[in-house]
């Protein structure tokens, strides 16, 4: 019986294709430097699950689909270097229904035995690695009006890294 090979898996916002393509114009005026994400890969990570058996998205899309959260608007104001030299986006401020996300997603996976990274959680957009001296640039304040979440699989291909979006769910209207 053919084995299924194991999915690399991440819940996450996409960017919507305007913005992504407003902040990689920005991006690219800007010296930031590094390796540049590609434009259609710019996301926000919600929970990293990591290798996974390819039978367990069903589950997955059913602990996702009891998530109850208002849509939100995101604010990305900041620019800064994370991590391995990972020049991010990120907001000043944390909407407390992204961290209701966040909860509620890491609530759903733990309830699963999933074993997420123990370090908290850091909202931001990854827009080019290997960033060794970041510039002190102020970035405009992007708009992302976020009204769903995905689950997303990451597959390293001879062209980089693709996403390809398993499912998405809307977030509710708010005062509904
Ligand atoms: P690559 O690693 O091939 O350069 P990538 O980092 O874009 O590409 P993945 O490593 O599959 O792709 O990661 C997908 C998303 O999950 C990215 O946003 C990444 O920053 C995030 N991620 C990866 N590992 C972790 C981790 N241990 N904890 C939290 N987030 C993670
Ligand atoms: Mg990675």
């Amino acid at each position: 019986m053919p084995t299924e090979r194991p999915l690399r898996l991440f819940f996450a916002l996409a960017c919507p294709s305007d913005l992504a393509e407003a902040v990689c114009d920005w991006r690219d005026s800007q010296e930031v430097g590094g390796r540049p994400v590609a434009q259609a890969n710019l996301h926000l990570t919600l929970a990293f699950l990591g290798n996974q058996p390819a039978d367990s998205v069903e589950g997955l899309k059913q602990l996702a689909a009891k998530v109850r959260v208002d849509a939100f608007a995101l604010r990305l104001d900041q620019l800064r270097t994370i991590g391995k030299d990972f020049a991010c986006l990120m907001p000043s401020q944390s909407p407390s229904p992204l961290n209701q996300l966040v909860e509620q997603l890491h609530a759903g996976l733990s309830t699963h035995g999933v074993m997420l990274d123990a370090r908290p959680f850091l909202p931001h957009v990854t827009l080019s690695r290997q960033v060794h001296a970041l510039p002190d640039i102020q970035p405009p304040a992007f708009h992302w009006p976020v009204r769903r979440f995905g689950l997303y699989c990451s597959e390293n291909t001879s062209s980089g890294v693709h996403y390809s979006e398993l499912a998405s769910w809307p977030l509710a209207a708010p005062g509904r």
